[in-house]
């Protein structure tokens, strides 16, 4: 009886719970996933290599017999296997081996291997070859080139393939067709039927670059499936929030009096973004919006000026940023502009004392503050709101996915659900958008405010540091700061906080006519903010930091940033970095310090910083270098984890993705969640907030 493509690998002969849950580290849970592991890279199998004309560092099959088998004894067992044909002779080495093995590795054996053939003491090796009696027990009907699957502990190629197989003959070589018909049509993308047979046994002369590249058709239809499928989970997502009612926020006088005090007049860019969020916040359905801007765009003002509409309208406003300095620098910004117009601001941390968190809660409880700015102590247990109707969330990209999802689940109140507005400096290219935040809309902040200086960047390796210090001294000279950003040690705060301290101690010593100041995660919030303040109002010319001051720190007279170990630190956050020059009139430089020699990646990464100041740019180059998932922030949440698709490899299909979304809620909606279900499995519950 054939077996259904929902049905669990346990279903399989043969396959029991500790397969399963080796299969499980792959993703494999049911019949049709296994169907649906797509095969990493190929090797051609077909044909048998004479030894004698093997080459050091080829992938090759070989096929003779076992003419000496022997177990040397060094510090560990080690079986050695003499091998030959007709042309020459090879020595196959398995550092582990069962009896079963060393039984079956007997002289006389005649043997198919694959494996690398390396140069070893006495001609060519291979080490722990696969292998099999040279009478195969299963071979494809006809001549293919060999999937190799994405492995896992524990479970072999050959077994992986087997299964496959398996699974594949097991749903009778079949998987429904959810495509609306005609979505093909001229495309040149084949069945998937077609795709999967291909994908899984090519024929020999199939262009294997291609099809490991991902680039082949098969391997797009596939990945245009896939893609759909996330497209109708997030449209779903958008669709459930959508029907839950939000206050209708219509603002009043207080906006534009807000507006007309600001020290600066708005860029148009920030009018046309704050004009759409105040439409979407006048309205009865949850505003569920991504402002996107670069570094020192201005995005500060549009959230102000969106909690004040909530403010105006009666309600509450929350805005939380991802780190204590960032919150601590909103919450600065915000009684300065908000107090004046009698709008209370409160202050919420994970640090904040016993007794001023109780008062803060209260005043929030109470309605007494109207707006409330914090990190993500915000929405934990024992936060209270009278009438919370809009969330601002800075920064989001390093949220995640699922953060985002519980916090509104949070603000959730009386049958309401806030709106909510989402500002992140992280640029993402359009298509990347499309195909992650189809549940939001986006507005773009695409101007920075006039006046600002150039920002140049300079990369340099360390040895000439000694300029570095002469540069420092010369801007400081100059009435201006500087900034001089730490390694980054992965390994611990400890360690970083340590590195940090250092430089600081040696930069004083050796610039005893600047004050130095220190800022790193370890220090007590109290402490980072007394620093900080003090580098703004020009009482610290050179501050030493770690990392921490990634994030939306504002010094409009620190000029220089000098970035050690630049060559270690992703190219988001080398811009993000960056990002705290630039903010006054004057000219800025960034330098970015390197130790030789540069890997390819590191050396392209300082050259698009070199190259450009452009968010959106940077942030291309960063998808390309790193994939979609780390340029977001939601590696880990597996929204993102795509088993035929590559977000920056698939840009193009994404105007289809979303014309086929379309017409398949329009007219075909039970494969709507055939779909997500067959390709997302178990995340369909993204659907279901
Ligand atoms: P980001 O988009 O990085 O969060 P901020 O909101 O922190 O940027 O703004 C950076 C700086 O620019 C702040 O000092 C802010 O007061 C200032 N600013 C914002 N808008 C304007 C404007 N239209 N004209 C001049 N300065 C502005
Ligand atoms: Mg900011």
């Amino acid at each position: 009886m054939p077996l259904a493509p929902e049905d669990s690998v346990t279903r399989l002969g043969g396959v029991g719970p500790a397969l399963a849950a080796r299969l499980e580290k792959l993703g494999v849970r049911t019949v049709q996933d296994l169907v649906l592991l797509l095969p990493a890279r190929y090797e051609d199998r077909t044909r048998v290599v004479p030894i004698g004309s093997l080459q050091p560092g080829q992938r090759a099959v070989v096929e003779g017999e076992i003419l000496l088998a022997e177990v040397v004894r060094r510090r560990r067992p080690m079986l050695v296997v003499a091998f030959g044909d007709a042309t020459g002779m090879l020595t196959l080495r398995f550092f582990h081996f069962t009896a079963r093995q060393q039984q079956s590795l007997a002289r006389g054996a005649r043997l198919r291997c694959f494996g690398e053939a390396r140069a070893g003491q006495r001609g060519l090796e291979m080490v722990h070859p696969e292998y099999q009696r040279a009478e195969p027990e299963e071979e494809p009907e006809a001549p293919a080139l060999t999937p190799v699957y994405p492995g896992t502990e524990g479970l072999t190629q050959a077994r992986l393939r087997q299964l496959v197989r398996l699974a594949w003959r097991a749903l009778g070589q079949t998987l429904p067709e959810l495509l609306p018909p005609g979505a093909l049509a001229g495309r040149g993308l084949p069945s998937l039927d077609e795709a999967l047979r291909l994908l899984h046994q090519p024929p020999p002369d199939e262009d294997v670059a291609a099809l490991e590249s991902g680039h082949h058709p098969a391997r797009q239809r596939l990945a245009l499936e896939e893609l759909l499928a996330h497209q109708l989970a997030m449209r779903a997502l958008r669709y459930r929030a959508r029907r839950q009612a939000a206050w209708p926020l219509p603002g009043g006088p207080l906006v534009d009096r807000f507006i007309a005090a600001l020290p600066f007049a708005l860029t148009a860019a920030q009018q046309r973004v704050i004009a759409e969020v105040r439409r979407d916040l006048a309205a009865r359905e949850p505003m569920m919006r991504l402002v996107q801007g670069d570094v020192g765009s201005g995005k500060t003002v549009v959230a102000a000026a969106a909690a004040l509409q909530a403010v105006a309208s009666g309600a509450q406003a929350a805005i939380m940023a991802p780190t204590e300095l960032l919150a601590e620098q909103h919450h600065g910004n915000f009684r300065g502009w908000l107090e004046p117009l009698g709008v209370g601001v409160a202050w919420l941390s994970g640090s904040q004392p016993a007794a001023e968190r109780r008062a803060a809660l209260a005043r929030i409880a109470a309605g007494e503050a109207a707006v409330v700015v914090g990190t993500h102590a915000l929405f934990q247990d024992g936060v209270e709101f009278a009438r919370l109707a809009l969330a601002v969330i800075d920064e989001q990209h390093r949220f995640g996915v699922h953060q985002r999802l519980a916090l509104t689940d949070k603000g959730t109140s009386a049958g309401r659900r806030p709106h909510q507005l989402i500002m992140t400096a992280t640029p993402i290219p359009r298509t990347l958008a499309m195909a992650t935040y189809a549940d939001l809309d986006t507005s773009v902040i695409d101007e920075l405010p006039p006046g600002r200086g150039e920002v140049r960047t300079v990369a340099m390796p360390e040895s000439r540091r000694a300029e570095v210090i002469a540069r420092i001294r010369e801007a400081c000279a100059a009435g201006r700061q500087a900034y001089w950003v730490c390694p980054l040690v992965e390994e611990s705060d400890q360690l970083q906080a340590q590195a940090a301290e250092d430089t600081a101690t040696l930069l004083a010593e050796t610039l005893p006519e600047l004050t130095v100041g220190l800022v790193h995660g370890r220090m007590k919030p109290a402490d980072k903010e007394r620093v900080m303040r003090a580098f703004k109002a020009g009482e610290i010319h050179l501050l030493v930091a770690t990392t921490v001051i990634e994030v939306g720190v504002d010094v409009p007279r620190a000029s220089l940033m000098i970035i050690e170990n630049a060559e270690r630190m992703g190219l988001a956050q080398l811009h993000q970095l960056r990002g705290r020059v630039g903010r006054g009139s004057a000219d800025s430089t960034c330098l970015l310090l390197y130790k030789p020699p540069l890997s390819p990646t590191a050396t392209t990464r300082l050259a698009a910083m070199r190259e450009t100041n452009d968010g959106f740019r940077i942030a291309r180059t960063d998808l390309e270098l790193r994939g979609p998932g780390e340029v977001l922030g939601v590696r880990q949440t597996g929204l993102l984890s795509f088993k035929a698709a590559d977000l920056a490899r698939d840009q193009a299909l994404m105007p289809l993705v979303r014309e086929l979304a379309d017409a398949l809620l329009q007219r075909h909606p039970d494969a709507v969640a055939a779909l997500t279900t067959r390709w997302i499995g178990v995340a369909t519950r993204y659907g279901q907030v």
